[in-house]
């Protein structure tokens, strides 16, 4: 199979699209030659075929990465926030074919969702250019004969799993920081979504950042995924993914005990008090559960509505999510709506639909796959509202991960903080109330990383994203995140004769 496909994207832009693996700043093939096809979730067509790693190849990226660590670790922090601006410039050049790929290879709506991806892999990029030359330690000083201090070291080889609902996106959130604090980085891809961070290679490449600092593999989870978690010379692994997924790399990282961030799985509620702006909770609402398909870790996929309000705002919603959020094909710019990932995704929450409805839920907008003449060929499922959810139900407790929204009523703050604290998971929460005293006190009641209040969803690349409980350790973003990819080398100096 040739390393490279030329293809014109369904909006007319021309790409040679790499197919390899990108080892040591090269596409190569893999030692097996085994493959991956990549699927349209528009037209359940393949997209392209690309080469898959399995553990051969991942020694082969682990041993460049060895080799250029030291190196890179001693550049200055001025020069890595350079190649990572660089990057960002790259990137910033080709948002439209960018934006295209993740359009055509994963479902997103381009004008209204996949280049806006694009423009916050630029902003996170150059965010973490900026702290490149910013890391430091500190001086501790206790007793006047002894000097001590810190120097705040990278890990070395990195390794970086993620998801495929953000392809671009949670790759960069994990490699900036990393590389900005004198790491190097082993991604592995998606199997559902290879090819944009293939054409990053290219752009990794033009940008000369020195071989093996940066390489990206596409392969599977249980091969691929495995030996870069388990292998012995990555030192830390940050996995973006399902809880059960999380579990997994916990186990393998053991290996050689590396220090692990879990960014995982989500069933995030809102709370909609009775002293709500019923407009704007609407408006949040909707975005927090519909956007990107509803493929989005921490949708807030339950939404718990005071008995006052709750038939105002279940209508409300309604009209405003047949307004606002209308389905189509991904390449027209009026689309908000796209297709679900796969046909795996798509058959998972048709499932989940049809347990709400033998649960007893009331349907209360689409239920169902959009069958429109355009959009039968793809995994379209219309966004889907349930109303009079049970605690016990399987809606309201499993993480359903597709546009599909379990409403309940609540008569108190002390059984709506019950409600929301019920799952097995902590990633975010909203709540909309105009009494800012219930506010934070909900707040810092609620078990969760993240908690919205009067709006959901709005994530900012400088504020600290992650969960607790079943959706994570460790946190991505912000300063934090930046945290997580260095360690505290402590530096002991005699500055006496004290013994
Ligand atoms: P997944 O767990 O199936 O896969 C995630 C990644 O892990 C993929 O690259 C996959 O190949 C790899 N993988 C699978 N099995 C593996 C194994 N045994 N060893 C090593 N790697 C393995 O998740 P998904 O279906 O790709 O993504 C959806 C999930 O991701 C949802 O649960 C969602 O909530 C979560 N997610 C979380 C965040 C967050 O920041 N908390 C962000 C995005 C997505």
């Amino acid at each position: 199979m040739s390393l490279t496909k030329d293809i014109t994207l369904p909006d007319g832009l021309k790409i040679s699209l790499p197919t390899g693996l990108f080892i040591n700043n090269e596409f190569i093939e893999s030692k097996s030659g085994k493959t991956i096809d990549s699927i349209n979730p528009s037209t359940g067509e393949v997209n392209a075929t690309v080469y898959c790693a399995e553990e051969a190849d991942v020694d082969l990226a682990v041993d460049y990465a060895k080799k250029v660590a030291t190196s890179w670790r001693d550049t200055t922090g001025v020069e890595r926030g350079e190649y990572l601006n660089k990057l960002a410039d790259l990137m910033a050049e080709d948002r439209e074919i960018l934006g295209s790929l993740e359009a055509w290879d994963g479902g997103k709506t381009k004008a209204t969702n996949a280049v806006y991806d694009v423009d916050e892999c630029v902003s996170v990029l150059r965010y973490y250019a900026g702290w490149a030359d910013k890391i430091h330690g500190s001086v501790i000083q206790n007793d006047p004969k002894k000097l001590a201090y810190t120097i705040h070291e990278p890990y070395g080889v990195c390794g970086h799993i993620i998801p495929w609902n953000y392809p671009l996106l949670m790759a960069i959130w994990a490699i900036a920081p990393a590389l900005a604090a004198g790491n190097v980085s082993i991604l592995k891809t998606s199997e559902i979504t290879p090819l944009s961070m293939l054409y990053v290679g290219l752009l990794v490449q033009k940008a000369k950042f020195p071989p093996g600092t940066f390489q990206i593999l596409s392969g599977e989870g249980k091969v691929c995924g495995n030996a870069l978690a388990s292998h012995v010379d990555v030192q830390k692994i940050s996995f973006t993914g399902s809880t059960a997924t999380g579990r997994l790399i916990q186990k393998a990282a053991s290996a050689n005990l590396k220090a692990v961030t879990l960014e995982c799985g989500g069933k995030s509620p809102i709370i909609i008090r009775a002293d709500a702006d019923i407009e704007q909770a609407v408006k949040w609402t909707a975005m927090g559960i519909f956007f990107n398909q509803g493929q989005v870790c921490t949708s807030n996929s339950r939404c718990y509505i005071h008995a006052d309000v709750y038939e105002d705002f279940l209508q409300k919603l309604k009209e405003h999510v047949l307004e606002a959020y209308p389905q189509g094909p991904v390449y027209e710019d009026k689309s908000v709506v796209g297709p679900q990932v796969s046909q795996m995704q798509f058959d998972k929450i048709l499932g989940y639909i049809d347990i709400g409805k033998k649960e007893g839920a009331r349907v209360v907008m689409g239920g169902e796959r959009n069958t429109e003449a355009d959009l039968a060929k793809g995994f379209f499922i219309k966004p889907t509202v349930f109303a009079d959810c049970k605690p016990e139900m399987r809606i309201i407790n499993e993480e359903i991960f597709g546009p599909v929204l379990a409403c309940s009523k609540f008569s108190s703050d002390e059984e709506v903080l019950k409600f929301a604290n019920q799952t097995e998971y902590g990633l975010g929460a909203a709540i909309f109330t105009k009494d800012i005293a219930v506010a934070h006190n909900m707040a810092r009641n609620i078990e969760s990383g993240m908690i919205w209040i009067n709006s959901s969803n709005d994530s900012d690349l400088h504020v600290p994203f992650g969960g607790v409980k079943g959706s994570g350790v460790g946190r991505q973003l912000g300063q934090y995140g930046l945290e997580h990819y260095t360690q505290a080398k402590a530096i002991h100096v005699n500055l006496g004769t004290r013994l």
